[in-house]
């Protein structure tokens, strides 16, 4: 590549073993006084344990972070900041719950705080996507990215087996894309294979050992590293197809992009070969090939099917992909990407990329 624009989004990362003892000393330098605490109701403890130890600092917990930011559940939010005094967010959680704190920061500008504990990456993204009476948009803008991140692998160590996995594969989604992608450069580039390789190395070491703590360590690297890419350059065909089976068929997030990845890979293998090459050779040389085998190896969902999606429902899941279609390496043609959606809802090996 002779040409290109690179623009990173500037964010203070904090990782580390034990860095969730930082929270208050970042707040500080946010120079946020009473937080409020951030959760969805299953981490609700860990949120009311982080508030205990900000003492002063936490203006209380608002544990009702749901999946896919419900505009309800962030104004009943807006009410708590409001009453509690608060003059920032700390996020304890995954996308669900950084997606509260990036509504609130949409709406007032308020300063964020994030403690990451899964690999899908939206802590470092500008993104906010939002669901109301049904239909879920999507925004971008300087406020909603989070002004610190702490990564601390500790607090990954309870993530179950099965949402590590597909939130890694979903994590290496990002970074497959970022590769191919119409804006992609150097640094992303650089940023999307390390990151898949130290994905690549630490998933199976992680199912093998759950509580592995170099392992949830080099995860959580890779994950930063993958969201960060996430955050950098545009997306393609991937995200379409798992924005489409997630918005118009409800399928869930993750294990979706777990599924789809090394079929989506396979299509644009060709197209995108000398892009995908690095990748595609940590994976033994085919990437859509290699990425099957080692989600089946890992134990993920391997087809759509399985996650709930009717095979009545394939013909309109390829009438909506190819409608306002993202730029993508290889045109996005209706009957190849019906083929596709075929073999993932089968489960079979995707087309040999070519
Ligand atoms: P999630 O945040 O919905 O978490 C799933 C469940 O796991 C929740 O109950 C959560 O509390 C729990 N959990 C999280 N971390 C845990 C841990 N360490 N131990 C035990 N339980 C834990 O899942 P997710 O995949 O991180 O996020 C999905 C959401 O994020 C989707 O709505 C997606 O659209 C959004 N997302 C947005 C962006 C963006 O850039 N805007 C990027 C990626 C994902």
């Amino acid at each position: 590549m002779t040409t290109f624009t690179c623009a990173l989004n500037p964010a203070r990362i904090v990782f580390g073993a034990g860095k969730r003892s930082a929270v208050a000393s970042e707040l500080d330098r946010l120079g946020v006084t009473r937080a409020l605490v951030l959760s969805t109701p299953f981490q609700k403890a860990d949120a009311e344990a982080l508030a205990a130890e900000l003492g002063a600092l936490a203006a209380g917990v608002f544990a009702h972070a749901a999946m896919h930011t419900p505009v309800e559940v962030t104004q009943t939010a807006m009410a708590a900041y409001a009453a509690a005094g608060a003059d920032g967010v700390v996020a304890l959680g995954g996308g669900s719950t950084i997606g509260l704190g990036k509504a609130i920061a949409y709406r007032n500008d308020c300063p964020q705080l994030v403690v990451a504990t899964t690999y899908a990456g939206s802590e470092v993204t500008p993104i906010l996507g939002q669901t109301e009476n049904g239909v879920k948009t999507t925004v971008r803008a300087g406020s909603i990215l989070p002004e610190t991140v702490i990564y601390d692998p500790d607090l990954t160590l309870g993530l179950p087996v099965g949402m590590s996995v597909t939130s890694g594969l979903n994590a290496m989604a990002h970074a497959v894309e970022g590769v191919y992608a119409q804006d992609r450069n150097p640094i992303a580039a650089m940023m999307a294979v390390e990151g898949v390789r130290a994905l690549r190395d630490a998933l199976p070491a992680i199912v093998r050992t759950p509580a592995d703590a170099a392992a949830r360590g080099a995860a959580l690297y890779g994950a930063w590293l993958c969201g960060t890419v996430l955050g950098s350059v545009g997306m393609a065909l991937h995200h379409k197809l798992c924005h489409t089976l997630g918005g118009s068929f409800d399928l869930p997030h993750a294990e979706t992009h777990s599924v789809m990845l090394p079929h989506t890979a396979a299509y644009n293998a060709g197209a995108a070969k000398t892009a995908l090459q690095p990748l595609a050779d940590l994976f033994g040389g085919d990437l859509g090939a290699g990425l099957w085998q080692f989600a089946k190896d890992l134990g993920a969902p391997m087809s759509l099917r399985d996650l709930g999606l009717e095979e009545t429902d394939l013909d309109r899941a390829a009438d909506l992909a190819v409608q306002n279609p993202y730029w993508n390496p290889r045109p996005v043609e209706r009957d190849a990407i019906r083929a596709l959606l075929g073999r993932a809802w089968e489960g079979v090996p995707p087309e040999s990329g070519t």
